[in-house]
């Protein structure tokens, strides 16, 4: 797909994203978080969902992980641009007081037809999964279910799979949002961040 066309396609599942009602989250959002970043990314970085910040300015981890994985990416000295940064969910997943929560697996149907789309378009060589849940939906998305484990066990490895035009590196990572409550393990994502960069350097 060339460039014009790719960006079309994003477009319009901005504006599908707009629209929709799918799952009861348009009712409590106010910005959906489309994701963003470059649709030539070769990596792409896929989250849970909208946090509070990101409800309010509709970009993704713009809040407090949002920080750390910034510092991440300039650990390894990639621009946040370069890459793509998207969601399982557009819309903030919250509790009925208005906190942060998971996505439910209705939330997860309902949302990551949009996500596969966006994978469609950006066809990256590396798709880093932050967290359980986005490891979870990408592993059994390409066929790897049977080799989930928990994100302790399997962050920082690299799973290859050959998809019909081209392979495809999956390196789940914990979730940014681990050093806001627990600052070791920002080595373990500094480490695990490294590994990432010598895969985008092949
Ligand atoms: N956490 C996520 O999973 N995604 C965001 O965009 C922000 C915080």
């Amino acid at each position: 797909m060339d460039e014009v066309l790719r960006e079309e396609a994003m477009e319009k599942i901005k504006r599908e994203v707009l629209d929709c009602q799918k799952c009861p989250l348009y009712k409590t959002r106010t910005n959906p978080v489309i994701g963003e970043g470059s649709l030539d990314a070769k990596i792409m970085l896929i989250g849970e969902g909208p946090g509070y910040w990101e409800n309010q300015k509709g970009i993704p981890f713009c809040g407090a992980a949002g920080k750390v994985l910034d510092e991440l990416l300039e650990s390894i000295r990639i621009k946040r641009k370069n890459v793509f940064i998207g969601n399982l969910l557009k819309c903030r997943p919250v509790t009925p007081d208005s906190k942060n929560r998971a996505p439910n697996l209705e939330e997860i149907k309902a949302c990551t037809p949009f996500l596969e789309r966006q994978i469609e378009i950006i066809k990256p060589q590396i798709i880093c999964t932050l967290g359980n849940y986005s490891t979870a939906f990408i592993f059994e998305k390409y066929g790897l279910k049977n080799q989930i484990e928990g994100i302790s066990k399997i962050h920082g490895k690299i799973f290859e799979v050959k998809t019909l035009f081209a392979s495809v590196k999956i390196i789940p990572l914990y979730h940014p949002a681990v050093v806001t409550y627990n600052s070791n393990m920002k080595e373990v994502l500094l480490k695990d961040f490294k590994i990432l960069k010598d895969q985008d350097a092949k």
